[in-house]
């Protein structure tokens, strides 16, 4: 592996200062960027380890009723939260179904938000990339998946990105000029390359997700697609979101990844659950036609591995799977 500086600062203002460096990288739990120095996707000439910030650290519930998750709270810490488990069920399930034990408990939330877009033809070492004569997101100037393509397709592959979506999530960013928040559905866009829109010196501090209105039970679960029971990236995420009042569905919201290069609202398909009942026919009714709206939407491409074809037939099975899970309380949905 490459060398490079490590720096240990304990504050935010510390951090920044350093991440504002040309060629600082962070590091939270490195159980992504330590892999891809190795593969000289990155070549960081400093890294900053964010592990001695207190500030970066630990849940609360705010006096509002608004979830405070720091950056580097551990993944397992969040699979494990009850606050987390009861009012963002899909992402405490999200979270739990990410790689294996080992990682999720090195592995953050933010390091997760800020995942590195994935694609089977870029996580590879140099010399397998160099083989190929690379691609566009790196040293390259092709695309292997789309043929003559000018934009890289790399899939966003970061399992909390969805309910986080579906659970309107604010994620609070520092940088040596100031603090700014950002609704979670404004950070991605769909550029493999570079998917974020975030500032390279810019520090994930804290992920919140706003409390949920008087009156209302908030159902979720999450749905992952994958050939083994364990470490696998998702082939495809699905999360859902239910607001229920009186045994109606008065809100509803669907996220998926691994598909492209952001994670997807799936509105339309989200459109076929409000306003129906939460239980019997008229709930069967809905959360078909749900399935078949997001079957609609999502065209998986061989980005990541697993058969392209499959993952499209699956979709509307998972889909249909979660929602269900999500009413019954029986999350998360994975296996093949
Ligand atoms: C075998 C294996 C299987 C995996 N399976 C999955 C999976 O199923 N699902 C999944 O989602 N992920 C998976 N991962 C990837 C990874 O383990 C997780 O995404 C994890 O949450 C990354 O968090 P981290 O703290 O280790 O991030 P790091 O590796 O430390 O950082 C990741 C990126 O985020 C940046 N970063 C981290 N924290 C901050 C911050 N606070 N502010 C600014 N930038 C920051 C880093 O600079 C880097 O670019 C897997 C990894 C491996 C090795
Ligand atoms: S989608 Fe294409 S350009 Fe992007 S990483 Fe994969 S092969 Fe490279």
């Amino acid at each position: 592996m490459q060398g490079f500086d490590l720096a240990t600062p304990t504050t935010v203002d510390e951090a920044v200062a350093l991440l504002a460096r040309e060629g600082s990288l962070a590091i939270a739990g490195g159980t992504d960027l330590l892999p891809n120095i190795k593969h000289e996707l990155f070549e960081p000439r400093t890294v900053v380890a964010l592990g001695g910030i207190e500030e970066l650290r630990g849940i609360e519930l705010e006096s509002d009723g608004t979830l405070s998750i720091g950056a580097t709270t551990t993944l397992a810490h969040v699979a494990a939260h009850d606050e987390v488990r009861c009012r963002a069920t899909a992402l405490a399930q999200a979270a739990s179904l990410v790689a294996g034990p080992q990682l999720r408990t090195m592995g953050t939330l933010g390091g997760n938000v800020l995942l590195d877009t994935r694609c089977q033809w870029y996580n590879q070492s140099y010399f397998w990339r160099q083989s190929l004569g690379f691609c566009l997101k790196k040293d390259g100037s092709v695309c292997h998946v789309i043929e003559s393509g000018s934009k890289c397709v790399a899939a966003a592959s970061n399992d909390t990105a969805a309910p986080l979506l579906t659970l309107d999530a604010e994620l609070e960013f520092a940088s040596n000029t100031g603090r700014r928040r950002l609704p979670i559905a404004e950070l991605y866009k769909s550029d493999g390359v570079a998917n974020l829109r975030k500032e390279p010196g810019e520090l994930l501090v804290r992920v919140r997700i706003p409390a949920l209105e008087t009156g209302r039970e908030r159902l979720g679960a999450y749905g992952k697609l994958r050939e083994r029971g364990s470490i696998d990236f998702p082939l495809l995420g699905v999360a859902v979101r239910l607001d229920v009042v009186d045994d109606r569905i008065v809100h509803a919201a669907l996220g998926a990844i691994a598909l492209q290069a952001r994670p997807l609202a799936l509105q339309k398909a989200a459109a076929a659950l409000i306003d129906a009942p939460a239980s019997g026919p008229g709930f069967d009714d809905a959360v078909l036609a749900c399935a078949a709206a997001a079957a609609r939407q999502l065209h998986p491409v061989a980005n990541v591995p697993g058969d392209a074809q499959w993952r499209k037939e699956m979709a509307p099975v998972y889909v249909r799977e979660t929602v269900r899970a999500a009413r019954a309380g029986t999350g998360p949905v994975h296996g093949r």
